[in-house]
């Protein structure tokens, strides 16, 4: 090895430090702060450049179906990164939808589709069946794919044949989470769109239950797999829908959608 005279090592060590610093700025001028991908994303949102408190932009109001009481709205209260997020005031009842969409067309990312947000509740996902992620789907002619709850874990729901992940038996749910309250939980997921299969994350713990691996297993992805068209997302939007009973406060912040994985 050979030693460097001690003038050279500290115009090395400057010339380090420099290089840091610019790679420093240069990171956090790409929106580091909101953890975007460092290769692109299609969606990439902390929700600080909404401007009042309806969402607008790249993000708008939209009720599906219909609308009941449910609300939503950029709130300047509870953030996970800066100041803002997007709040759901999520109503009960049957029909109660109340999302904010994204802008964005998400039919160029693929093949797999990686999805990160921070998501926080106030109100333990209920018994009956709701959803706080809708990604429509053009394999389901436009109907969605749904993230929600129901029997008080998460699940994956297809709207088009109403198949669930995991399946609802007590063994399928048991291998899913409840989603904890009061706390901001990074809740992750990957779409495969050339099979019908599915990941997802909870923090840093791949959920098992909300896990389609392509390989039939009772309980848990059985029943999700007998459709075996792959699932083609185009677009997402959070909120709150309910079909019976649940209600629940919600805030999202920091939520990306790529074609490469990405860290809480
Ligand atoms: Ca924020």
């Amino acid at each position: 090895m050979r030693i460097l005279p001690s003038r050279s090592r500290w115009a090395a060590a400057l010339t380090a430090v420099a290089l840091l610093a610019t790679g420093f700025s240069a990171h956090a001028a790409s929106g580091a702060e909101a953890g975007c991908p460092a290769d692109g994303a299609l969606i990439c949102s902390d929700f600080e450049d909404q401007t009042g408190p309806v969402p607008s932009g790249d993000w708008q109001f939209t009720a599906p179906d219909c609308q009941g009481t449910g609300t939503a709205a950029v709130d300047t209260e509870v953030a996970h990164s800066g100041g803002r997020s997007l709040r759901v005031d999520g109503g009960t009842g049957y029909c109660n939808h109340a999302f904010v969409a994204s802008t964005a067309d998400l039919s160029s990312a693929g093949p797999v589709v990686y999805v990160r947000m921070w998501v926080r509740h106030t109100t333990a996902l209920p018994t009956a069946h709701v959803t706080f992620v809708s990604l429509p789907d053009t394999s389901q002619d436009g109907r969605s794919l749904r993230v929600g709850g129901q029997n008080g874990a998460l699940q994956w729901n297809r709207e088009v044949d109403d198949a669930t992940l995991p399946a609802q038996s007590p063994a399928g749910v048991a291998l899913s989470r409840p989603l904890p309250t009061d706390s901001w939980q990074c809740l992750r997921f990957s779409i495969d769109t050339t099979a019908p299969g599915l990941v997802t994350w909870l923090g840093d713990e791949l959920v098992p239950g909300l896990h389609a691996d392509g390989d039939p297993t009772q309980d848990i992805d059985q029943q999700w797999l007998a459709r075996t068209t792959p699932p083609r997302p185009t677009a997402l939007r959070l909120g709150w829908e309910s079909y019976g009973t649940g209600d629940d406060t919600l805030w999202f912040d920091d939520v990306t959608v790529g074609s490469a994985p990405v860290d809480c």
